[in-house]
């Protein structure tokens, strides 16, 4: 399936007898307290590079592009990933619809397990965390690809995952202006109480725009968040800049994109893995042989970054399970630190293995058969 390498980026914690079905949990509110405690940019940076490490290690894992369950409203899909100690799943969804009937668009879980037995190790909140990851994926992509003097951004789409990419590139890219804008004036109001603090602390500013357009103009980096499940163009070749990079992590999804065609025609696009970005991504509206950078090959060197000041640049970012697992690892470390993780009996225990109905003959009552 993949080959054994060297060492993993983030330790592992090794099997016992004692220990031998254990799993750990970490529920919603206490990652919420975790990622509190320990700092919302501090836990993007440590996310930011768990994810730039496991890159840089691409060929350790077993890859595939996700499984994906599509209906009218949406999207449920399956996110593997293995190296040869860990494997990791996350179960995700995608439902624009569901702000309208009080649920969030993206709600997710995961887990992690030992390669080694398959023994359930670590089962996760991932909605949180999938914010997290995202947001970490594209300061991680950004610190390569935006020109090294980038201060404003753009972000268009001022929903959950928005505070996030927001906080991401003012804490640790040096953003100090910000344009938000949404078709939904109430999102943006959400995103600036959220951000008050941070936009305080990092003495950056913020505008609230009335168009795409306006808020675009003149910026060095856009980013679109936005949900909606059509071929939309949020972005359109017009309102390019030498220079920008732009971060489209809205459209994931096949029929749901931001940007107009010619705008990835005009750049330098670059996604995390091809096979599913061909499908799910922006570039699902180019040919087939429409040429893309791999961004793990930018980290290991064996392609170039942005290579000048006037490029343009897209990451056309649609999510991938590498970055779940090193998420997931990252969470499951804090949460260990920080006394947050529960443990949960998800896995038999079984004095003898094979004993599997045993555990009935302990746990129910007799229950007098009646005859035919
Ligand atoms: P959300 O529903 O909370 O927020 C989306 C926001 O976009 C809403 O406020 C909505 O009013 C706004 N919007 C919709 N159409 C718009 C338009 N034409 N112009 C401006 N604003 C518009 O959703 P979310 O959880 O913030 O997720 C946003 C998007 O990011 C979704 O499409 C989701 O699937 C995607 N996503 C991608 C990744 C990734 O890794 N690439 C990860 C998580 C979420």
């Amino acid at each position: 399936m993949f080959a054994a390498r060297g060492p993993s980026a983030t330790p592992t914690t090794p099997t016992t007898a004692s220990n031998k079905t254990t799993t750990e949990f970490l529920s919603v509110s206490h990652a919420a307290q975790l990622i509190a405690q320990t700092g919302v940019v501090e836990c993007l940076r440590l996310m930011a590079d768990a994810i730039e490490a496991d890159f840089a290690r691409w060929q350790d894992f077993d890859k595939s592009a996700r499984i994906a369950a599509h209906s009218s409203n949406g999207v449920i899909e399956l996110m593997p990933v293995a190296d040869s100690v860990d494997y990791a799943f996350k179960y995700v969804n995608g439902h624009p619809v569901n702000t309208q009937h009080g649920l969030p668009t993206v709600m997710a879980f995961g887990a992690l397990a030992d390669v080694a037995t398959g023994t359930p190790r670590f089962v996760s909140e991932l909605t949180l965390t999938t914010a997290l990851r995202t947001a970490a994926t594209s300061l991680m992509v950004a610190r390569r690809l935006a020109r090294k003097n980038s201060r404003s951004m753009a972000l268009i789409g001022n929903g959950s995952q928005s505070e996030f990419q927001a906080l991401a590139f003012v804490g640790l890219l040096g953003v100090r202006e910000l344009r938000l804008f949404d078709i939904d004036p109430s999102a943006s109001a959400k995103l600036l109480r959220n951000i008050e603090f941070y936009l305080h602390e990092y003495s950056a500013q913020v505008r609230v725009c009335g168009s795409v357009e306006e808020a675009v103009r003149g910026a060095d980096i856009v980013t679109t968040v936005t949900a909606d499940k059509a071929r939309a163009i949020i972005v359109g070749a017009h309102m390019l800049e030498p220079g920008m990079h732009l971060n489209a992590v809205g459209g994931d999804c096949p029929g749901k994109t931001e940007l107009e065609r010619t705008v990835l025609e005009r750049s330098s696009v670059f996604v995390e893995y091809e096979p599913q970005t061909r499908v799910e991504g922006d570039l699902q509206q180019m040919p087939a042989d429409f040429a893309v950078t791999e961004f793990w090959r930018v980290i290991q060197g064996a392609a170039p970054g942005r290579i000048s000041s006037e490029e343009i640049t897209v990451f056309d970012s649609v999510g991938f399970a590498l970055e779940d697992y090193s998420a997931l690892r990252t969470m499951r470390q804090l949460g260990r630190q920080a006394g947050l993780l529960e443990t949960i009996a998800l896995i038999p225990e079984l004095d003898d293995p094979k004993d599997l109905f045993g555990l009935l003959r302990l746990n129910a009552r007799p229950v007098r058969l009646r005859r035919a």
